[in-house]
Protein backbone atom coordinates (compact mmCIF):
# COMPACT_ATOMS: atom_id res chain seq x y z
CA UNK A 1 0.00 0.00 0.00
CA UNK A 2 1.65 3.62 -0.79
CA UNK A 3 1.57 5.97 1.79
CA UNK A 4 0.84 9.74 1.23
CA UNK A 5 3.40 12.11 2.09
CA UNK A 6 4.33 15.39 2.12
CA UNK A 7 2.12 18.45 -0.05
CA UNK A 8 4.05 18.60 -3.05
CA UNK A 9 1.66 21.56 -4.92
CA UNK A 10 -1.52 22.81 -4.85
CA UNK A 11 -3.41 24.23 -7.90
CA UNK A 12 -6.97 25.69 -8.33
CA UNK A 13 -8.67 22.34 -8.78
CA UNK A 14 -5.95 19.67 -7.18
CA UNK A 15 -3.67 18.67 -4.57
CA UNK A 16 -0.31 17.05 -5.32
CA UNK A 17 1.75 14.86 -2.57
CA UNK A 18 4.40 13.17 -2.77
CA UNK A 19 4.51 9.55 -1.61
CA UNK A 20 6.86 6.84 -0.85
CA UNK A 21 7.20 5.42 -3.67
CA UNK A 22 9.53 7.40 -5.89
CA UNK A 23 8.03 8.82 -8.73
CA UNK A 24 4.37 8.17 -7.75
CA UNK A 25 2.36 11.18 -6.97
CA UNK A 26 -1.04 11.23 -4.69
CA UNK A 27 -3.80 13.77 -6.02
CA UNK A 28 -6.58 15.16 -4.57
CA UNK A 29 -9.64 16.40 -6.44
CA UNK A 30 -11.04 19.83 -5.32
CA UNK A 31 -14.29 21.26 -5.17
CA UNK A 32 -13.26 24.45 -6.07
CA UNK A 33 -14.17 25.55 -9.67
CA UNK A 34 -12.65 28.41 -11.63
CA UNK A 35 -13.36 30.00 -14.91
CA UNK A 36 -11.67 33.97 -16.42
CA UNK A 37 -8.32 32.95 -15.27
CA UNK A 38 -9.56 32.18 -11.52
CA UNK A 39 -11.02 35.44 -11.41
CA UNK A 40 -14.50 33.69 -11.11
CA UNK A 41 -14.12 31.59 -8.06
CA UNK A 42 -16.79 28.77 -6.23
CA UNK A 43 -16.62 26.12 -4.16
CA UNK A 44 -18.83 23.22 -5.14
CA UNK A 45 -19.91 20.12 -2.92
CA UNK A 46 -19.35 17.45 -5.49
CA UNK A 47 -17.39 18.36 -7.79
CA UNK A 48 -14.01 17.42 -6.72
CA UNK A 49 -15.88 13.41 -6.54
CA UNK A 50 -17.12 13.68 -10.13
CA UNK A 51 -14.13 14.92 -12.20
CA UNK A 52 -11.64 12.17 -10.15
CA UNK A 53 -14.15 9.38 -11.14
CA UNK A 54 -14.88 10.19 -14.54
CA UNK A 55 -11.01 10.92 -15.15
CA UNK A 56 -10.06 7.61 -13.97
CA UNK A 57 -12.55 5.75 -16.01
CA UNK A 58 -11.19 7.95 -19.03
CA UNK A 59 -7.62 7.17 -18.27
CA UNK A 60 -8.54 3.55 -18.17
CA UNK A 61 -10.58 3.62 -21.09
CA UNK A 62 -7.58 5.39 -22.96
CA UNK A 63 -4.83 2.25 -21.53
CA UNK A 64 -7.37 -0.14 -23.25
CA UNK A 65 -7.15 2.05 -26.59
CA UNK A 66 -2.76 1.59 -26.37
CA UNK A 67 -2.69 5.91 -24.86
CA UNK A 68 0.53 6.76 -22.47
CA UNK A 69 -0.48 8.54 -19.56
CA UNK A 70 0.19 9.16 -16.10
CA UNK A 71 -2.46 7.76 -14.08
CA UNK A 72 -2.08 4.48 -12.22
CA UNK A 73 -5.26 3.92 -10.22
CA UNK A 74 -8.05 5.58 -8.33
CA UNK A 75 -7.97 5.14 -4.54
CA UNK A 76 -10.99 7.03 -3.34
CA UNK A 77 -13.80 8.99 -4.98
CA UNK A 78 -11.30 12.12 -4.63
CA UNK A 79 -7.95 10.87 -4.81
CA UNK A 80 -5.90 8.84 -7.40
CA UNK A 81 -2.40 7.84 -7.72
CA UNK A 82 -0.28 8.95 -10.75
CA UNK A 83 2.95 8.76 -12.44
CA UNK A 84 5.19 11.90 -11.58
CA UNK A 85 6.08 13.20 -14.88
CA UNK A 86 8.03 16.86 -15.68
CA UNK A 87 5.21 18.97 -17.17
CA UNK A 88 5.73 20.82 -20.18
CA UNK A 89 4.31 24.41 -19.92
CA UNK A 90 1.37 24.00 -22.59
CA UNK A 91 -1.82 23.68 -23.08
CA UNK A 92 -2.59 21.62 -25.82
CA UNK A 93 -6.04 22.18 -27.70
CA UNK A 94 -8.06 20.11 -29.83
CA UNK A 95 -10.96 21.08 -32.08
CA UNK A 96 -13.53 19.26 -34.00
CA UNK A 97 -16.08 21.80 -33.78
CA UNK A 98 -16.37 25.76 -33.41
CA UNK A 99 -17.11 27.10 -29.85
CA UNK A 100 -15.16 29.24 -26.95
CA UNK A 101 -12.64 30.91 -27.70
CA UNK A 102 -12.21 30.10 -31.18
CA UNK A 103 -15.30 31.37 -32.43
CA UNK A 104 -14.65 34.58 -30.31
CA UNK A 105 -11.40 35.16 -31.79
CA UNK A 106 -12.27 34.00 -35.62
CA UNK A 107 -16.14 35.07 -35.59
CA UNK A 108 -17.08 31.16 -36.40
CA UNK A 109 -20.36 30.32 -35.13
CA UNK A 110 -20.45 28.07 -31.88
CA UNK A 111 -21.13 24.57 -33.20
CA UNK A 112 -19.64 24.63 -36.49
CA UNK A 113 -17.79 22.17 -37.79
CA UNK A 114 -14.34 22.06 -38.30
CA UNK A 115 -13.27 20.67 -41.60
CA UNK A 116 -10.77 18.52 -40.09
CA UNK A 117 -9.40 18.26 -36.43
CA UNK A 118 -6.95 21.25 -35.34
CA UNK A 119 -4.44 21.64 -32.59
CA UNK A 120 -3.52 24.94 -30.50
CA UNK A 121 -0.64 25.77 -28.25
CA UNK A 122 -1.40 28.03 -25.20
CA UNK A 123 1.42 28.85 -23.16
CA UNK A 124 0.64 27.91 -19.52
CA UNK A 125 1.61 30.71 -17.70
CA UNK A 126 -1.08 32.26 -15.20
CA UNK A 127 0.71 36.18 -15.21
CA UNK A 128 0.12 36.05 -19.04
CA UNK A 129 -3.63 34.46 -18.83
CA UNK A 130 -2.25 31.78 -20.98
CA UNK A 131 -1.36 33.03 -23.94
CA UNK A 132 -2.09 31.37 -27.59
CA UNK A 133 1.04 30.74 -28.89
CA UNK A 134 1.95 28.88 -32.66
CA UNK A 135 4.96 26.18 -33.19
CA UNK A 136 7.75 28.96 -33.48
CA UNK A 137 6.99 30.41 -29.94
CA UNK A 138 7.23 27.24 -28.54
CA UNK A 139 10.50 26.86 -30.04
CA UNK A 140 12.03 29.71 -29.16
CA UNK A 141 10.88 29.19 -25.89
CA UNK A 142 12.62 26.16 -25.35
CA UNK A 143 9.15 24.60 -24.46
CA UNK A 144 9.34 21.64 -26.73
CA UNK A 145 11.60 20.91 -30.08
CA UNK A 146 10.23 20.38 -33.13
CA UNK A 147 10.09 16.13 -32.83
CA UNK A 148 8.32 16.63 -29.98
CA UNK A 149 6.14 19.84 -31.59
CA UNK A 150 4.96 16.77 -34.19
CA UNK A 151 4.68 14.17 -31.32
CA UNK A 152 2.47 16.68 -28.97
CA UNK A 153 -0.15 16.93 -32.52
CA UNK A 154 -0.01 13.63 -33.51
CA UNK A 155 -1.03 12.30 -29.66
CA UNK A 156 -3.13 15.03 -29.39
CA UNK A 157 -4.93 13.83 -32.68
CA UNK A 158 -4.73 9.87 -31.76
CA UNK A 159 -6.46 10.80 -28.24
CA UNK A 160 -8.97 12.79 -30.05
CA UNK A 161 -9.84 9.55 -31.74
CA UNK A 162 -10.32 7.54 -28.83
CA UNK A 163 -12.29 9.70 -26.83
CA UNK A 164 -14.35 10.46 -29.83
CA UNK A 165 -15.71 6.77 -29.58
CA UNK A 166 -15.74 6.71 -25.95
CA UNK A 167 -18.08 10.22 -25.60
CA UNK A 168 -19.91 8.64 -28.84
CA UNK A 169 -20.87 4.97 -27.36
CA UNK A 170 -21.91 7.24 -23.99
CA UNK A 171 -23.94 9.75 -26.20
CA UNK A 172 -21.65 12.48 -25.88
CA UNK A 173 -20.34 14.75 -28.67
CA UNK A 174 -16.72 16.04 -28.23
CA UNK A 175 -16.58 19.36 -29.27
CA UNK A 176 -13.06 20.47 -27.85
CA UNK A 177 -10.88 19.86 -25.31
CA UNK A 178 -7.37 20.75 -23.41
CA UNK A 179 -4.38 18.16 -22.40
CA UNK A 180 -1.22 18.59 -20.82
CA UNK A 181 1.77 16.42 -21.24
CA UNK A 182 4.84 15.69 -19.54
CA UNK A 183 8.24 13.79 -19.50
CA UNK A 184 9.49 10.79 -17.98
CA UNK A 185 12.92 10.86 -16.59
CA UNK A 186 14.20 9.49 -19.61
CA UNK A 187 12.23 12.10 -21.97
CA UNK A 188 9.37 10.28 -23.18
CA UNK A 189 6.47 12.53 -23.33
CA UNK A 190 3.30 10.77 -21.63
CA UNK A 191 -0.18 12.39 -21.06
CA UNK A 192 -0.68 13.93 -17.57
CA UNK A 193 -3.60 16.11 -15.92
CA UNK A 194 -6.84 15.33 -16.08
CA UNK A 195 -9.59 14.86 -18.20
CA UNK A 196 -13.19 15.96 -17.65
CA UNK A 197 -16.42 18.43 -18.27
CA UNK A 198 -13.80 20.94 -16.46
CA UNK A 199 -11.52 20.39 -19.78
CA UNK A 200 -13.49 19.06 -22.43
CA UNK A 201 -16.54 20.55 -24.35
CA UNK A 202 -19.10 17.83 -23.85
CA UNK A 203 -22.39 18.47 -26.22
CA UNK A 204 -25.72 16.14 -25.76
CA UNK A 205 -25.32 13.91 -29.03
CA UNK A 206 -29.01 14.32 -29.57
CA UNK A 207 -30.00 17.60 -27.70
CA UNK A 208 -26.37 19.61 -28.24
CA UNK A 209 -27.17 20.75 -24.64
CA UNK A 210 -23.94 21.27 -22.49
CA UNK A 211 -22.41 18.79 -20.22
CA UNK A 212 -19.43 20.71 -18.96
CA UNK A 213 -17.87 23.60 -17.74
CA UNK A 214 -19.46 25.92 -19.90
CA UNK A 215 -22.37 25.94 -17.66
CA UNK A 216 -20.53 27.33 -15.07
CA UNK A 217 -18.24 29.85 -17.21
CA UNK A 218 -21.72 31.07 -18.95
CA UNK A 219 -24.05 30.82 -15.58
CA UNK A 220 -26.59 28.51 -17.12
CA UNK A 221 -27.05 26.27 -13.86
CA UNK A 222 -25.52 23.75 -11.71
CA UNK A 223 -22.72 21.72 -12.79
CA UNK A 224 -23.43 18.93 -10.08
CA UNK A 225 -26.32 17.15 -11.84
CA UNK A 226 -24.57 17.68 -15.13
CA UNK A 227 -21.35 16.29 -14.58
CA UNK A 228 -23.15 13.73 -12.40
CA UNK A 229 -24.99 12.65 -15.84
CA UNK A 230 -21.15 12.52 -17.66
CA UNK A 231 -20.18 9.72 -14.78
CA UNK A 232 -23.48 7.78 -15.31
CA UNK A 233 -22.86 7.97 -18.76
CA UNK A 234 -19.17 6.66 -18.65
CA UNK A 235 -20.40 4.43 -15.94
CA UNK A 236 -22.33 2.34 -18.06
CA UNK A 237 -20.15 1.46 -20.91
CA UNK A 238 -16.76 0.97 -18.47
N1 LIG B 1 -9.65 24.62 -21.50
C1 LIG B 1 -9.20 24.15 -20.28
N2 LIG B 1 -8.43 24.97 -19.50
C2 LIG B 1 -8.10 26.23 -19.88
C3 LIG B 1 -8.57 26.70 -21.11
C4 LIG B 1 -9.34 25.87 -21.91
O1 LIG B 1 -9.45 23.01 -19.91
O2 LIG B 1 -7.40 26.92 -19.12
C5 LIG B 1 -10.47 23.74 -22.36
C6 LIG B 1 -11.92 24.19 -22.43
O3 LIG B 1 -12.69 23.51 -21.47
C7 LIG B 1 -12.32 23.78 -23.83
C8 LIG B 1 -11.03 23.85 -24.64
O4 LIG B 1 -9.98 23.81 -23.68
O5 LIG B 1 -12.77 22.44 -23.83
C9 LIG B 1 -10.92 25.09 -25.49
O6 LIG B 1 -11.14 26.22 -24.69
P1 LIG B 1 -11.20 27.69 -25.34
O7 LIG B 1 -9.89 28.03 -25.93
O8 LIG B 1 -12.38 27.77 -26.24
O9 LIG B 1 -11.32 28.65 -24.11
P2 LIG B 1 -12.54 29.10 -23.20
O10 LIG B 1 -13.69 29.40 -24.10
O11 LIG B 1 -12.77 27.95 -22.30
O12 LIG B 1 -11.98 30.30 -22.52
Amino acid sequence: MVEKKGLLYEGKAKKLYQTDEKDVLWVEYLNQATALNGAKKDQIQGKGELNNQITSIIFEKLSEKGIKHHFIKQLSPTEQLIQQINMIPLEVVLRNVAAGSFSKRLGVPEGTELAFPIVEFYFKEDALDDPFINDDHVLVLDIANKEEIEFLKAEAKKINQALIEIFTEAGIRLIDFKLEFGRLADGTIILGDEISPDTCRLWDLLTNDHLDKDIYRRDLGDIVPVYQEVLDRLTKIA
